[in-house]
């Protein structure tokens, strides 16, 4: 098997956080070794660069694309929404991340396209749709009284997503694994862009997402749960909930639990700056989802520097589809502005979301016999900031499959 030979570079350890002069061999899809002055038959020059492991995304959607005005999803065509996907996956690959947790709305016809080489993007965990109670987050009623088409109206591959009480919700899990769920989406709040709900009221009460947990688990498969408010995401820690996402009303109490139980963090801290910025670039974002990112920016990033400080386990995501696809390494810099350092926020980009997503055998660091997903990005290792435009080449599963001037 010819051995890839990625040399004159630097290599970032993701377990000790630092950077050290070092070759990488790639054979197949495989890194067979990492050291200094290594040999192999076809050469790929890495000097100037700093190898990193493949970049992974812990929150993604597919099926949007920042456009953020309900009216593009009534014009859109219902297939188009696929062909738009794919295109979204492949820039998000050229941007250096190499897998990703979807976090609603593509379902398993969009990973099996990908996992077939016919949309080039990067590994995707799914979770097909966002499971809200009646009048959550992911409730597409409107006040006009009928339901806008978004990324989670009801098709074949992707099932309705209301559901209220335990039974209802025993069901509604097993259906979504049946559709070829991954892990489990549920808002345990409500949320920023939705018309009706309130992002500081916890959804669902403890008897439904003990049924949806206790379900998910038995299908070896974990939960992810969008909680804003204090009591939703106190209420998904309680009922063993894997991560909380966005995190926007932490309090001291929700931070002890979340050490004590392991829970992960995703902050998401790019997307309510997404909305301010399309509003700024003329996007005809609705009133009331202006006014709620304007009421949690700042609370957000004070609850997620909080919980940095605590030591809260975080995993990069950054609910691309909310910003436009392709911009993912901007949250590092934001995670930089609630305290991390630069080597702790790609280490929560590598190593910390391999572990969320429970491939931390496979992925996260670059080391012998770890899948060969790399970054080659130029420029200081320990300046997060410009990331986008020094991303050099992309390597996933042992090919190149993106090169920038
Ligand atoms: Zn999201």
């Amino acid at each position: 098997m010819t051995r890839l030979l990625i040399h004159g570079g630097s290599v970032f350890d993701s377990i000790s956080g630092t950077v050290a002069a070092a070759d990488v061999v790639v054979e197949g899809d495989r890194i067979v070794a990492v050291g200094p002055g290594l040999d192999g038959d076809e050469a790929l020059d890495a000097s100037g660069t700093t190898v990193f492991p493949g970049f992974i995304d812990c929150h993604v959607h597919f099926m949007a694309d920042g456009q953020l005005d309900p009216m593009v999803d009534v014009r859109t065509p219902f297939s188009a929404n696929f062909y738009l996907a794919a295109e979204r996956m492949g820039r998000t690959l050229a941007t250096g991340i190499t897998t990703v947790r979807e976090a609603g709305g593509s379902d398993l016809g969009v990973k099996t396209a990908q996992q077939q080489g016919l949309a080039p993007g990067p590994d995707m965990q799914i979770s097909i749709t966002i499971l809200s109670q009646t009048g959550g987050h992911g409730d597409s009623w409107e006040p006009c009284g009928a339901h806008m088409p978004h990324l989670l109206a009801a098709h074949p591959g992707r099932p309705h997503n209301i559901v209220d009480g335990p039974e209802e919700m025993r069901r509604k899990v097993r259906e979504l694994i049946r559709a070829g769920a991954d892990v489990i989406k549920v808002c345990t709040s409500g949320g920023v862009l939705s018309p009706r709900d309130d992002p500081r009221h916890g959804h669902f009460r403890d008897d439904e997402l003990s049924t949806l947990v206790s379900e998910a688990n038995a299908a070896g498969r974990w939960v992810m749960a969008h909680a804003q408010a204090t009591d939703g995401i106190k209420s998904a820690i309680r009922a063993g909930i894997r991560s909380i996402e966005h995190g926007i009303y932490m309090d001291d109490e929700a931070i002890e639990m979340m050490l004590a139980k392991g829970t992960y963090l995703v902050p998401t801290l790019v997307a309510p700056q997404g909305v301010l910025d399309a509003r700024d670039r003329g996007v005809n974002v609705p009133d009331y989802a202006i006014e709620k990112t304007k009421m949690v920016i700042d609370v957000h990033r004070e609850s997620i520097r909080k919980a940095i400080a605590a030591g809260v386990k975080v995993a990069m995501g950054t609910d691309a589809g909310v910003v436009p696809h392709g911009q993912n390494l901007r949250e590092l810099e934001l995670m930089v502005g609630c305290g991390m350092t630069p080597a702790q926020a790609f280490v929560a980009t590598t190593r910390t979301a391999a572990e969320l997503m429970g491939l931390h055998h496979d992925r996260g660091v670059v080391a012998e016999g770890r899948r060969a997903d790399l970054v080659l990005l130029a420029g200081d290792p320990n300046d997060a900031s410009g990331l986008r435009e020094r991303v050099r080449t992309v390597i996933q599963a042992g090919r190149v499959v993106a090169e920038n001037a």
